[in-house]
């Protein structure tokens, strides 16, 4: 698959399902791409991504990477894997203020090649779980990096992970990466994201 014959579908770009000023639809855009469903489906359904990034923080889960890149190449997309300091984390899933610092990396990056937007895959089912994942968060940092002339756009905001699986079921997207505790190369089938995956199974 090239960039040019990816399906793109209508989407919403701004949180919780606002109109989309025109100007954003013609964005360069950075992608965050972890590799997994959310993000991935991001890649498919937004025009204009240019570049899409994985960071490797120390998460126990960096094999994630692996698909991003696999996904990113199909899509005919530059793929850039981006070491930061590992980030503590304090439960299965939680690196505070992962978000934070990702969308702040990530806006280094697209001021250095001249992008005009950042695309990251928070979505309403990881709202109640991460504070960095909802729409006031979004809207916050998305006023404060402005400053450098980035936006931050988030199209799955108004999601749930059940919406997320459909709709990348019907892309057709090839397997992307769910799991916060991999045994090897293999999913836990316990940790937080695999039975956030298997609850979307279920409603979907
Ligand atoms: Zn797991």
């Amino acid at each position: 698959m090239t960039n040019s014959n990816r399906n793109y579908r209508s989407c919403s770009l701004s949180p919780c399902g606002r109109p989309v000023p025109a100007g954003q639809l013609t964005m360069r855009k950075l992608l965050l791409l972890s590799g997994g469903m959310d993000s991935s489906l991001c890649l498919y359904k937004v025009p204009g991504i240019e570049l899409c990034v994985g960071f490797d923080y120390g998460q126990p889960h960096v094999i994630e990477l692996d698909y991003a890149k696999e996904i990113a190449t199909a899509c005919g997309v530059e793929f850039r894997r981006v070491g930061i300091p590992k980030m503590p984390r304090i439960d299965d899933a939680v690196f505070p203020a992962r978000n934070a610092v990702l969308l702040s990396m990530a806006a280094s990056i697209a001021v250095s090649q001249n992008l005009d937007a950042i695309v990251i895959g928070c979505n309403m089912s990881d709202a109640a779980r991460f504070p960095d994942c909802r729409d006031e968060f979004i809207a916050e940092i998305g006023k404060a990096l402005s400053v450098y002339g980035v936006s931050v756009l988030a199209p799955l905001l108004a999601m749930t992970k059940a919406d997320i699986l459909s709709e990348a079921r019907s892309f057709g997207i090839p397997s992307t990466w769910t799991c916060y505790q991999p045994n090897g190369k293999l999913p836990c089938g316990e940790c937080y994201a695999c039975l956030g995956l298997e609850n979307a199974r279920v409603q979907s």
